[in-house]
């Protein structure tokens, strides 16, 4: 049977939205993305995407327990309608690669649209990513403005995209780190569920480094 979330209304294509990220941690910045993103593309659903190991940032940085991240994410967007998170790629296990998550989704919901939503900064990315052909037959993309990034006009001509205008947060995980580090504060830039299993689980502090 297939999960309530792939309901198809009166025939009409379902359209998932696919939000990947690292999330380490998830902040409002993601989540007003995904919200606005899904209003602006008419998506049914945003998946949240928790990657399991991210190969682009494997070796550089510490990366939080894909679960620890994955729980923030669920803290997150519990209550908020259309957002879910998805374990898929840490279900998987190993490196986490779009494309697989991508062909996993589809397989299972072979009628659905797939969008994949990206921040302007991971539009200069996709060159790098693998299978990158097959995704662009897969998926059309969605491109979120983010501060400090502007997506680039050459995106070529394998991509099916559009863009929609969402508010310019100018926050990042890399950020919240450091904050967390600091001690300063990550009120009201992390949901206060987050913020609260941050505490309780006592992540990013100074011993997490
Ligand atoms: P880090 O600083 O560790 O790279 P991040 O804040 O960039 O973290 P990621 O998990 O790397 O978060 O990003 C996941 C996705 O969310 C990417 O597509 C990224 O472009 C997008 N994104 C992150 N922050 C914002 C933001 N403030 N506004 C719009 N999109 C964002
Ligand atoms: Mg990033």
């Amino acid at each position: 049977m297939l999960p309530l979330w792939t309901g198809n209304e009166a025939g009409r294509l379902v359209r998932i939205g696919i939000f990947g990220g690292t999330f380490d941690p998830i902040h409002v910045g993601h989540l007003a993305a995904a919200v606005n993103a899904k209003a602006g593309a008419h998506l049914d659903k945003v998946l949240m995407v928790v990657a399991n190991i991210p190969w682009q940032k494997e070796g550089l940085r510490k990366v939080q327990p894909a679960s620890e991240r994955l729980a923030l994410v669920e803290a997150a967007v519990s209550g908020v309608e259309g957002l879910e998170a998805s374990d898929i790629e840490i279900q998987r296990g190993g490196k986490s690669y779009t494309i697989d998550t991508v062909l996993e989704i589809k397989k299972l919901f072979p009628d659905d649209d797939l969008f994949l939503i990206i921040g302007a900064d991971v539009a200069y990315e996709l060159d790098t990513w693998d299978r990158v052909d097959d995704l662009a037959d897969l998926v059309t993309l969605v491109i979120v403005n983010r501060p400090g990034s502007v997506r680039p006009d050459n995106l070529g001509e394998r991509w099916n995209y559009l863009e929609v205008e969402v508010p310019s947060l100018d926050i990042s995980s890399t950020d919240l780190r450091a904050r967390a580090i600091e001690g300063r504060p990550l009120d009201y830039l992390i949901p206060s569920a987050a913020i609260r299993y941050i505490r309780e689980h006592n992540l990013y502090g100074p011993r997490e480094t």
